[in-house]
C-alpha cells in the first residue's frame, strides 16, 4: 500500500522569481509542515540567506535541499504535470481549479507515479503568461474580488494543507493508468514545442502574422493531452516530413 509519505515525495513546489528571502524561508516551513520537502527555486533575487534560514523555522532540510534554477524549464524537469497558482485570472485562458480540486488531480497523477509541480510567482508581479503557459492548469485560492492576493508562504501554506488532506484521505481508488508508456515530461514537451514552432515556420504557417497567439493556444490545446512518450515520437515524425515536403517544394534538399 501507499502511505502518504511515498506520495509527497512526487510533489515539488516551485518558486519563481521570489523577491524576499524571508518568503522562502516561510515556504519550506510551510511545506516541511504538511509532508512536503522538495522546492525549486527559479531566479530567486537572494538565495542562500540569513532571512531564508531564521524563517524557516528548523525546515533546514528543505532550504538545503533546494534546486536553483535559471528559469522554470529547468525548475519543472522531469515533471509530468504543472499547476500554476495566481491570484488573478491571465489571458492565458487555462483550466482553473480550487486548491481542492487541484489536490484531487494532483493525487490522482501521484498514484499513476507521475511528478507533480505546484508553480508560484513573485510577489509583485505573479506569474507572467509565459509561466502560466507551461501549466496545464491555473488553481485560484478563492479570496475576495477586491483583496485577492495572498503572502507568497500563506499560498504555498494553503496548497500544501490541500495535499496533505488529499494524501490524508482513505478509499481513494487508484486510477486507471492513462498509458502504458511513460508519460512526456516538461523537458520533452518543450522540446516538442520547439519542434512544432519549427515546423510551422517550415511550411510557412503563419504567413506574417505573429506566431504568439497561436502558439499559446497550441500550448493549451498539446498540455491538454497529456500525451506520452511513444505519442510525442510519432508527432515528431509527422513534423520532420512536414518539414521534408516544405524543402522538397522549396526546391531544397
Ligand atoms: N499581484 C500578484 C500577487 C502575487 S502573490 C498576482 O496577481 O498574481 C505571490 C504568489 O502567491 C502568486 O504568484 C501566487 O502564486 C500565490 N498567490 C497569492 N494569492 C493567491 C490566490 N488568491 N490564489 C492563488 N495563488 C495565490
Amino acid at each position: 500500500m501507499t502511505t502518504a509519505s511515498d506520495l509527497s515525495s512526487h510533489f515539488r513546489f516551485v518558486l519563481v522569481r521570489t523577491s524576499h528571502p524571508g518568503n522562502i524561508g516561510s515556504a519550506a516551513r510551510a511545506m516541511r509542515t504538511m509532508g512536503f520537502t522538495r522546492m525549486e527555486l527559479v531566479s530567486p533575487h537572494r538565495f542562500p540567506d540569513r532571512e531564508a534560514s531564521a524563517l524557516a523555522a528548523g525546515a533546514d532540510d528543505v532550504l538545503d535541499g533546494a534546486g536553483v534554477h535559471q528559469g522554470l524549464i529547468e525548475g519543472l524537469a522531469g515533471s509530468n504535470l504543472a499547476f500554476g497558482l495566481s491570484a488573478r485570472r491571465r489571458g492565458v485562458n487555462l483550466p482553473e481549479l480550487t486548491p481542492h480540486e487541484a489536490a484531487m488531480q494532483a493525487m490522482a497523477a501521484a498514484q499513476r507515479g507521475e511528478q507533480v509541480a505546484l508553480v508560484f510567482g513573485n510577489e509583485r508581479t505573479g506569474l507572467e503568461n509565459e509561466e502560466l503557459a507551461r501549466c496545464h492548469a491555473m488553481v485560484r485560492i478563492p479570496s475576495v474580488e477586491d483583496f485577492s492576493s495572498l503572502n507568497l508562504s500563506q499560498a504555498v501554506q494553503v496548497m500544501a494543507y490541500e495535499l496533505r488532506v488529499a494524501l490524508l484521505g482513505e478509499n481513494i481508488p487508484t486510477p486507471p493508468p492513462l498509458h502504458d508508456e511513460p508519460p512526456a515530461d516538461a523537458a520533452q514537451m518543450e522540446r516538442f514545442f520547439e519542434h512544432l514552432a519549427q515546423m510551422l515556420d517550415d511550411i510557412d504557417f503563419h504567413k506574417g502574422r505573429a506566431p504568439t497567439t497561436i502558439m499559446l493556444r497550441l500550448r493549451k490545446l498539446f498540455q491538454r493531452a497529456q500525451m506520452d512518450e511513444r505519442e510525442l515520437r510519432m508527432l515528431h515524425g509527422i513534423f520532420a516530413d512536414a518539414q521534408r515536403m516544405a524543402r522538397l517544394a522549396k526546391g531544397e534538399k
